[in-house]
């Protein structure tokens, strides 16, 4: 991560450290509270499908600025409404990713699933978008960050070396609007350990998730856990900061919604799963809120062999598992290469594609999602051909950090070189899902001289985000008690949901969120896969009084 003495400390929820007696008796409560509580996951170690591990957590919340959550929240009903218009949108899909699928297998599968089923008309006219946008505070943002620059003697100053000299100019409009701002904007950073506190990020995107958008389950059980120890901690009054997450209730209803729209009482939703399921609290708990919420409907869960084996299309091309009818498929599995060893799977996903169920994602909406797609989104041009409202357009428009093409033309030939010349700054991304594919910073240009210009074109490249640090306890399976305090980052997740056709939606509404937090040394943060932890915010204000609240 791109971390270094200038990355402002956002303000601690409590004053740390705790004293030792105490920090090791709330870590165990905390450890128990989050086995019974469901904020847990299998083993990867020592598998056992008869037992779990409490999954990795940050002891107390992290701090996140109200301003930028709001915003977050906010906007998600437009992302979701873009991503529905892109979905939907034949030609921009092709065109996007016409160079991506010459090289990248993966992509080039599952377009071909989306080419054959265009062939043919689509059976199912409605989605189901469950949707996870991920950002991260931004804190060298030009706009927002007035302080940081005068009090941390850091902030954007390093983006002297221009490339180009229209991006000269733009650097020049930024700074004088940066110094009109810091004559506008009042504030005291506090310091914290020589480095400099402060609530003034803007926040950036980090990619949008269309297909299997986990921790529907773990964003609450999260808030649960901290809940908890900030009441044992005596610090119960801080509970009301931190944002209500509704994230589990307002995916399956999702769920339940396109269930209602099949209208079949029969019919069932299935899951979509991996041959094993680590993650598993975060798909029982799924399964187990509709079971209790809408008894009436039942859910299965089968892997994309299993449906190879068991699935069939009925008369109406209606998916029927022996002879259960399903009304809706929900992917928990199918987006990375691993999950189709044999053609078997593949066939397995075209089938479900070509019949009547409700997908979450329908195809169309899975090759949205992708990296490449976000890519061309970023560019003001192309985001004008979703988005009329010109405030939502700029609004969105915000959103997007820096993001390249490697395409073999010119431009993309252009970004090469600068991703070579200044590495540092960037991040390299696979049109994969899943983390640990990405390459970051200095490692980008043996990376990139490995690949011919054609392999080139199946990646893109992102402007590095340099989020604020956080302070706290990182509680994992079998480390050593009691915790440190270590320096860490987080990344917010807000769930989506939008329901419709080409033409109309019929829902859309913003379902919760996440935090997820990882060491600052750590280029990823997948809980998973273990870098990770589970954490929720703790709203702060910019007019907040300095230090701990
Ligand atoms: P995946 O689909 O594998 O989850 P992501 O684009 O989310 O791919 O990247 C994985 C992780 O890498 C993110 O969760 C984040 O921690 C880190 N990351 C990705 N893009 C950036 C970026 N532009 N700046 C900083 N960190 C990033
Ligand atoms: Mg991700």
């Amino acid at each position: 991560m791109s971390v270094d003495d200038n990355t402002p400390v956002l303000r601690g929820c409590i004053k740390l450290p705790l004293a030792t007696d105490e920090l090791l008796e709330v870590t165990a409560k905390a450890k128990d509270y989050a086995i019974m509580h469901g904020a847990a996951m299998r083993s990867k170690t020592s598998f056992s499908p008869d037992s779990l591990n409490f999954a990795p957590f940050v002891l107390v919340p992290s701090s996140f600025p109200r301003k930028e959550f709001e915003k977050a929240i906010a906007l998600q009903p437009i992302i979701n409404r873009l991503m529905h218009n892109v979905a939907h949108d034949e030609e921009f899909i092709t065109t996007t990713l016409a160079e991506t699928i010459k090289v990248d297998e993966f992509t080039a599968n599952l377009f071909n699933i989306y080419r054959k089923v265009l062939a043919h008309g689509f059976t199912q006219r409605i989605s189901l978008g469950m949707l996870r946008s991920d950002l991260m505070l931004e804190s060298r943002c030009p706009e927002l960050s007035p302080l940081l620059d005068s009090s941390a003697g850091g902030g954007d100053d390093d983006d002297v070396d221009a490339d180009t000299d229209a991006d000269v100019e733009e650097q020049e409009q930024r700074r004088a609007k940066d110094a009109k701002a810091k004559t506008k904007t009042k504030a005291n950073p506090a310091k914290i350990g020589g480095r400099t506190s402060s609530a003034y990020c803007c926040w950036k995107q980090v990619e949008i998730n269309t297909i299997a958008s986990g921790f529907g389950h773990l964003g609450p059980a999260s808030k649960t856990i901290q809940s908890f120890v900030l009441r044992e901690l005596g610090h119960a009054e801080k509970l009301q900061r931190m944002p209500k997450n509704d994230a589990l209730a307002g995916l399956c209803d999702g769920m339940v919604k396109a269930w209602d729209i099949y209208a079949k009482p029969q019919a069932v939703i299935l899951f979509i799963i991996e041959e094993v399921s680590y993650n598993i609290c975060d798909q029982r708990f799924h399964e187990f809120y509709i079971r209790e919420t809408y008894p009436h409907i039942k859910v299965l869960r089968r892997t994309l062999t299993e449906v190879h084996r068991d699935g069939k299309l009925g008369q109406h091309k209606e998916l029927l598992l022996g002879s259960t009818e399903v009304a809706v498929i929900y992917f928990r599995a199918g987006y990375e290469p691993g999950h189709y060893p044999s053609q078997g799977e593949w066939d397995a996903r075209y089938l479900m594609e070509t019949s009547l169920a409700i997908k979450c994602p329908s195809i169309h909406y899975h090759l949205a999602g992708t990296k490449k797609v976000q890519q061309a989104l970023a560019q003001p041009s192309v985001l004008e051909r979703f988005i009329n409202d010109p405030e939502e357009m700029k609004a969105v428009g915000k959103i997007f950090t820096g993001l390249y093409s490697l395409d073999d033309n010119e431009a993309g030939n252009a970004n090469y070189e600068m991703a070579l010349r200044t590495p540092e700054k960037f991040v390299l991304k696979p049109q994969r899902e899943g983390g640990g594919n990405n390459v970051y910073g200095l490692d980008i240009p043996d990376a990139l001289k490995r690949m011919s210009r054609v392999e080139r074109s199946a990646w893109i490249l992102m402007d590095l985000i340099h989020p604020p640090l956080s302070q706290g306890y990182m509680v994992r399976p079998g480390s050593a008690m009691p915790p440190q305090i270590v320096d860490m980052v987080s990344e917010l997740g807000i769930f989506g949901v939008v329901i419709g056709d080409a033409e109309h939606i019929v829902h859309n509404y913003q379902a919760g969120h996440m935090l997820r937090t990882k060491l600052s040394t750590a280029n990823e943060g997948g809980v998973a896969a273990g870098l990770g932890a589970l954490d929720s915010p703790y709203l702060i204000d910019s007019d907040d009084e300095d230090g701990y609240f």
